[in-house]
């Protein structure tokens, strides 16, 4: 489109036909979805019949992009992926870090929907307005690892590399893809989706220039945000990543310890980035663009070949969930298991609450050694390691698990739904919520279940007080998300800061539109509720909205010691009413016609 930095076009890919078309999407269709979350939202409730079956060839795949992505603005250097969940059957988005974004938008599209199933193994290859699907029976069950390496070495330098890994090609409902080997669309299975498409992976390369309709804005909050992370010293983000935050959560409450049992986890140093040190290899494959570089790496052995060392980018969702969710102290031990969920395309943290799960139903002699195979008590590294190859491969009992922890708890039974620490079917991350004020309602009442990336109120408070009063705080936060997330902007640029009120000047500058804060407030309405719809099309009601019994337990260790995430079951009905009235929605948590309609998208739902 003339004036601006968006490309006006949609590459519609089927891979059943082996055939492209091109959609130009109207101005006001950008305006009002702006790209990334809001866009692929818009495209998905638009494009999707209620009911879809997420691994079958009729869903479709939006590889997003935003208008920021291929213009010198910090920490764009990431996209977003759109799909219907087959972990939770609802709306997903997940952002992932690399190049693709860019190339995507450099090779002329705003983004690729990808529908319908090859009959074989293919790759997707766009190469400016070329695109080729390119056999893949070669690479099919080789590591995300391997098989970035030989696809980089037949396509054009410079192009953008995401793929599946075995999960994904197995179907397993927490299957992630990587790009560039250090990047994961991490959460509810997008994995999979790919893999029921028989399609290996995505490679794009652009050469295209993007201009934005005011470069000089954008050149400026660059600046201004450089030197302000440039400044920063003694930071714990700086020198080692998001591992700074495992003491910090610990000291909280909030580290998941032992499947949730508790938030505090004995021996959490061992988990530290100074305990790490040892191993440590330095910060590098961060995403392009970024100015703060959180990719930490470590040395480790890969444990399906001893004597081969590799590379571990941990994280600390990844202490959480193969630590302490696991009882693990050893800091080797996570990193191989980080490894192992890299290679094999795993979500860490659905597959290490799925190992969690096993190890407490192992505990409380739920599950035997004969049903699992092995024994499996908590802090077993070998075992761990055994489990997470098992549920890649659906060997044995991880042919349940693979299926999530929701759905193992229900096939299992036996009283185990209790410690399945999930909402609608995705995972909880590694914040426990009894740690803090609040948090609970935003998992509660996440678009796409179990989410840390859906805004947390502003407080630092326990659970041990009304909830209602940071309520607003948490919308707030949301808000601002939303239009990260549209813009595709990493969230790890609060700790520069790079303000709500910055993301939107360059917004303006690369659209050559005169939002403010008020209309981004209605655009993440817009995007939020539309979400909501979407869910609301799939059977959710208010009565999804909950939190998993696990969480509901009064905390007995630690600096949360008696906290539940709520005071008690009415603060939190009378907070879910609180949020959805700010939302413009029902007590029953359904989106209200005036709602609609102030929102615009009363021609969308009808
Ligand atoms: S801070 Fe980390 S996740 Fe965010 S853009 Fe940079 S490398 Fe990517």
């Amino acid at each position: 489109m003339e004036g601006n930095s968006w490309n006006g076009k949609i590459l519609w890919v089927d891979l059943t036909k082996k055939t492209t078309r091109i959609e130009e999407l109207l101005p006001k269709v950008y305006e009002d979805f702006i790209g990334g979350k809001g866009l692929g939202t818009y495209l998905l409730y638009r494009e999707l019949d209620a009911g879809t079956d997420p691994l079958s060839s009729d869903n479709i795949l939006f590889f997003m992009t935003g208008p920021l992505q291929g213009l010198r603005a910090p920490n764009v250097g990431r996209w977003t992926l759109v799909t219907k969940s087959p972990l939770t059957g609802l709306y997903l988005d997940t952002h992932c870090g690399g190049p693709l974004g860019r190339e995507i938008k450099n090779a002329g599209y705003d983004a690729i929907a990808v529908t319908g199933k090859s009959e074989k193994p293919v790759t997707l290859i766009i190469e400016d307005e070329t695109v080729r699907f390119e056999d893949a029976q070669s690479i099919w069950g080789k590591g995300t690892h391997e098989a970035t390496k030989i696809l980089h070495e037949m396509t054009t330098k410079g192009s953008a590399v995401y793929v599946i890994g075995p999960a994904g090609e197995n179907l397993v409902l927490t299957a992630t893809g990587c790009c560039e080997l250090a990047h994961q669309t991490g959460r509810g299975g997008a994995g999979a989706v790919l893999g029921s498409k028989n399609l290996k992976g995505v490679i794009a390369r652009g050469t295209k220039k993007i201009e934005a309709a005011d470069s000089s804005a954008i050149r400026q909050v660059n600046k201004t945000a450089t030197k302000l992370w440039n400044e920063k010293t003694g930071y714990g983000f700086k020198e080692y990543g998001t591992p700074f935050l495992v003491e910090i959560s610990n000291e909280r409450g909030q580290f998941p310890t032992r499947n949730f049992q508790n938030g505090y986890f004995d021996g959490y140093e061992s988990l530290t980035p100074e305990e790490m040190r040892e191993w440590y290899i330095g910060a590098h494959l961060s995403c392009p663009h970024c100015i703060m570089r959180c990719t930490h790496a470590y040395r480790t052995e890969d444990p399906r070949f001893p004597g081969t060392e590799v590379e571990s980018t941990v994280e600390y969702e990844t202490l959480g969930l193969c630590g302490g969710t696991l009882g693990i102290k050893d800091a080797q031990c996570v990193f191989q298991l980080n490894h192992l969920c890299d290679d094999l395309g795993l979500d860490t943290i659905g597959a290490g609450s799925a190992v969690g799960f096993a190890m407490e139903a192992f505990e409380k002699g739920i599950l035997s050694e004969e049903e699992i195979g092995f024994p499996l008590p908590f802090g077993d590294c070998e075992g761990a390691k055994k489990l997470v190859m098992m549920i890649a491969q659906k060997e044995g009992i991880g042919e349940i698990l693979a299926q999530g922890t929701r759905y193992a708890a229900k096939e299992i039974g036996k009283g185990s739904e209790v410690f399945a620490v999930h909402v609608k079917g995705l995972e909880i991350p590694a914040w426990d919520p009894r740690g803090k004020k609040g948090m609970g309602l935003s998992y509660a009442t996440g678009d796409v279940g179990g989410s840390h990336l859906r805004g947390w109120p502003q407080t630092m408070d326990h659970p041990d007080s009304s909830t209602l009063d940071v309520i607003e705080s948490m919308v707030d936060q949301r808000d601002i998300k939303i239009l990260r997330d549209s813009l595709i902007i990493c969230h790890f640029t609060y700790h520069f800061p790079l303000t709500h009120e910055q993301n939107i000047t360059m917004l303006n500058g690369a659209s050559g539109l005169n939002y403010n804060k008020e209309s981004i407030s209605i655009f993440a309405q817009r995007v939020e509720t539309l979400a909501r719809l979407f869910n609301i099309r799939e059977g959710v009601s208010r009565e999804d909205d909950i939190l998993p019994p696990r969480l509901w337990e009064a905390e007995t260790h630690g600096p949360a010691k008696g906290m539940k995430s709520f005071i008690d079951q009415d603060d939190f009905e009378r907070s879910l009413d609180k949020y959805y009235e700010l939302r413009g929605w029902g007590k029953d948590g359904v989106p209200k016609e005036e709602t609609i309609k102030k929102l615009g998208l009363n021609t969308l739902v009808s």
